[in-house]
């Protein structure tokens, strides 16, 4: 079974300091086959793991983004234009027409304060849950998202949501196949396991110091 780490953050979110190159060799050390690069509002850092990975062509990179909507946080996963709204549902638009698909993130992560918090109304533009993301605090927020996404029949992800070195590979998707597009049929059909362990605590405490030192200088 092939691995895929399908949420991490690199320097090129304000929160992550993850360079590239270091997010690739990491993956490689810990039997991750393949990432998604997700920052927040921008493409670049996708851009920027596409260029580090260019003699690499057995890792499977899926470029995206996420994105901070006015209804809160969602992912374009197969997205690598910059998107020209923060509007929802302008925003799931501009991901399909890129080929993409929308997926939200730890729906029911109560401390996060960009949550997107999904009702039924939204699902003709939803396309997947994240139903495991290691730095849900509580279980129960990623318990639930499973719950929602198995109730209405959506694609199911996990992701580590790396920013920090220790993070990657903290959770992830297996299935069977080696290239990108395998993995995106796999998911299309559900035909994935996921699994993951949560970030620890002095990490996330780390994380919000890190946030508190780049506001204050
Ligand atoms: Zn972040
Ligand atoms: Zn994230």
């Amino acid at each position: 079974m092939t691995r895929v780490d399908f949420h991490c953050h690199t320097k090129y979110s304000k929160c992550s300091n993850l360079e590239p190159e270091r997010i690739l060799k990491l993956c490689k050390k810990r039997g991750i086959k393949g990432v998604m690069i997700c920052d927040h509002d921008t493409t670049k850092g996708a851009s920027a793991f596409k260029e580090v990975l260019l003699s690499n062509e057995d890792f499977i990179f899926i470029p995206g983004i996420e994105i901070s909507t006015n209804r809160g946080e969602i992912i374009g996963a197969w997205v690598e234009e910059e998107l020209s709204t923060k509007n929802f549902p302008d925003v799931t638009e501009e991901i399909r027409e890129q080929g993409g698909i929308v997926i939200v993130p730890h729906p029911y992560d109560t401390f996060r304060g960009k949550r997107f918090k999904i009702i039924e109304q939204d699902l003709p533009f939803i396309d997947a849950i994240e139903v495991y993301n290691s730095r849900c605090f509580l279980s129960k927020a990623n318990k639930k998202a499973a719950q929602f996404a198995k109730k209405h029949s959506l694609k199911q992800t996990a992701g580590s949501d790396a920013h920090f070195a220790p993070e990657i590979g903290n959770a992830w998707i297996s299935f069977n196949g080696s290239t990108a597009e395998e993995f995106r049929q796999a998911l299309q059909k559900g035909e994935i396991t996921i699994e993951g362990k949560r970030t620890p605590f002095s990490v996330l405490l780390y994380a919000f110091g890190h946030r508190v030192k780049k506001k204050l200088y």
